[in-house]
């Protein structure tokens, strides 16, 4: 399916009664309306009233996020239960229809929003228990549609805390993030979500369910199952519940705002702050202040707490926390990063309304929505310390492209990832062309992997990137990734179309 505006969508049923020609099943098995409308009725009996929406009831769950994509489903089936959600899965198989997963349909990629017009959206929400918060043990296991923040919620309740923590936390997942591998704000001390996952419950493609829901800190007995399905987007499986670990809640935290004194000292700061701080840095974001600008003027209560910067000043927000107070050491650290001359001036936040305000400036930094633009956007990572000259490069390269385009960089460069964006300038409904778009997209994934680097560092793959992603990785990692695909969902029935064609 096209991005909206893009090709029209000549068909677009919102039930099965509107099914006109005859559906062909995978190889070629030949599959009727009937049998579609069958299994259909078959879906809703199993589900009951609560437990399925269709029409202009799936009218949410059949656009993602951003708008970008937009189908929908024969039916938006909600299970409750392993059981109900297992049941789908085998009338879906059995008629051949296809199905999406989705979480809180946060996802950045179009993971979430069915390809074509034959699919069921298996909605998680409404498996959305904690199971157990497991404090001895530092794990808390969940189903998969609790929401990220429900997860630190209780985890915070034990004295403990969940690593995982990204701007969507009250609407994204347990299943989502793990499918999609998140990452967010605290990957530079705890990883992403691949990091946090102990064991998972999966329903597999052929309905029968994988009980690896296991807490164990060390098991050599073979291939690490739950990997696989981390960052697999829904394509080998559906996880039902999760296992995660825990760290011991931090008592102390304490964030600051600092203006570099050029691009140049970014990474002789992290480093001073990696060394010096022994554990305790748990954030360091790159923030244009062109941006922090922008977001000032137009965002409700948001402050700047560096007025004076000059217009294309860079900054470094960074969070210390630990258990015991930080406040000396990040006092240390930024008399010594002044005395180096890598920082030119800095803000503290004193107060938990002063913490709020400097990480507001930092999620509200994705430029599209805030300058109401549309460019080229890239969620790249590199080895740490490649990130500046990275950056320098995609800079001069998109501007011998286009002398006029802006290159717009923030996010997690204490992880070596950037959310990168070409844009044809700030003034509001600025669109670049897309012959443009193409071009300045395919160089800057050259150079991305000319330094080592990756075209997707914690958004997946989904719609969006699955052509590009084919080019980053090589011919033998790609046959094994198809031979996996192939053995768990040989009748690729599970999200088709994502990841790859
Ligand atoms: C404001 C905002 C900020 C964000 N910030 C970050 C960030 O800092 N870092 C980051 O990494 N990401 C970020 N994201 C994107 C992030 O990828 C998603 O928020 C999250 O990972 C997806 O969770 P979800 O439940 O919404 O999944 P969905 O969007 O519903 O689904 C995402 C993918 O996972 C699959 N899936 C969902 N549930 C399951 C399941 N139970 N089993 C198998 N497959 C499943 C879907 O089929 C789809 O392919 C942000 C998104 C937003 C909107």
């Amino acid at each position: 399916m096209g991005r909206r505006g893009g090709t029209a969508i000549r068909h677009r049923p919102t039930d099965t009664h509107t099914w006109e020609h005859r559906l062909f099943g995978r190889y070629g098995a030949r599959m009727t309306v009937s049998a579609v409308t069958t299994a259909i009725e078959q879906l809703k009996d199993v589900l009951g009233p609560r437990g399925w929406l269709a029409g202009p009831d799936t009218v949410d769950a059949s656009t993602d996020h951003r708008g970008y994509w937009t189908q929908a489903p024969l039916l938006l089936a909600r299970p409750s239960t392993v059981e109900e959600l297992r049941s789908v899965v085998t009338i879906c198989r059995d008629a051949a229809v296809n199905i999406v997963t989705q979480g809180g349909n946060t996802g950045l990629s179009g993971g979430s929003i069915p390809t074509d017009q034959q699919s069921v959206i298996i909605s998680t929400k409404r498996m959305n228990r904690i199971i157990e918060v497991d404090a001895d043990c530092s794990t808390i296991t969940a189903e998969a549609g609790v929401t990220i923040q429900e997860l630190q919620e209780a985890a915070r309740a034990a004295d403990r805390q969940l690593a995982a923590d990204w701007g969507a936390r009250g609407t994204a997942t347990l299943g989502g993030g793990l499918s999609t591998d998140a990452g967010g704000i605290n990957v530079l001390r705890s990883g992403t979500m691949r990091d946090q996952v102990l064991g998972l419950e999966v329903v597999l493609p052929d309905g029968r369910v994988w009980d690896g829901l296991r807490s164990l800190r060390k098991d050599a007995s073979g291939y690490g199952l739950q990997h696989m399905f981390v960052g697999a987007e829904g394509t080998l499986g559906i996880i039902t519940k999760a296992v995660l670990k825990l760290e011991p809640l931090d008592l102390y935290e304490q964030s600051f705002l600092a203006t570099v004194s050029s691009l140049d000292a970014v990474l002789p700061f992290f480093s001073m702050a990696t060394t010096q701080a022994e554990g305790k840095l748990s954030a360091f974001e790159l923030l244009p202040n062109l941006g922090i600008r922008k977001i000032v003027e137009t965002v409700h209560d948001a402050h700047h707490p560096l007025p004076d910067s000059a217009a294309d000043a860079w900054h470094v927000l960074a969070r210390f926390s630990g258990r015991r107070p930080v406040t000396d050491d990040l006092t240390e650290l930024l008399s010594g990063a002044s005395d180096a001359g890598m920082i030119v001036d800095a803000a503290v936040a004193e107060t938990a309304a002063q913490n709020d305000n400097l990480w507001t400036l930092r999620e509200e930094l994705p430029p599209e929505p805030l300058f109401g633009v549309s460019g080229a956007k890239f969620d790249a990572a590199v080895p740490v310390s490649h990130i500046i000259e990275y950056l320098k490069e995609v800079t001069a390269r998109a501007q011998s492209i286009e002398p006029t385009s802006l290159t717009f960089a923030f996010g997690h460069v204490g992880d070596g990832n950037l959310h990168l964006y070409v844009l044809p300038g700030t003034e509001p409904g600025m669109t670049m062309a897309p012959e443009q778009k193409a071009e300045i997209t395919a160089a800057i994934d050259d150079i991305t992997w000319s330094h080592g680097g990756t075209i997707s560092a914690e958004h997946g793959v989904g719609q969006e990137l699955r052509s590009r992603m084919l080019t980053q990785k090589g011919d033998v990692e790609i046959d094994l990734m198809r031979t996996i695909k192939n053995a768990i969902d040989p009748n690729n029935t599970f999200n088709p179309d994502k990841l790859f064609t």
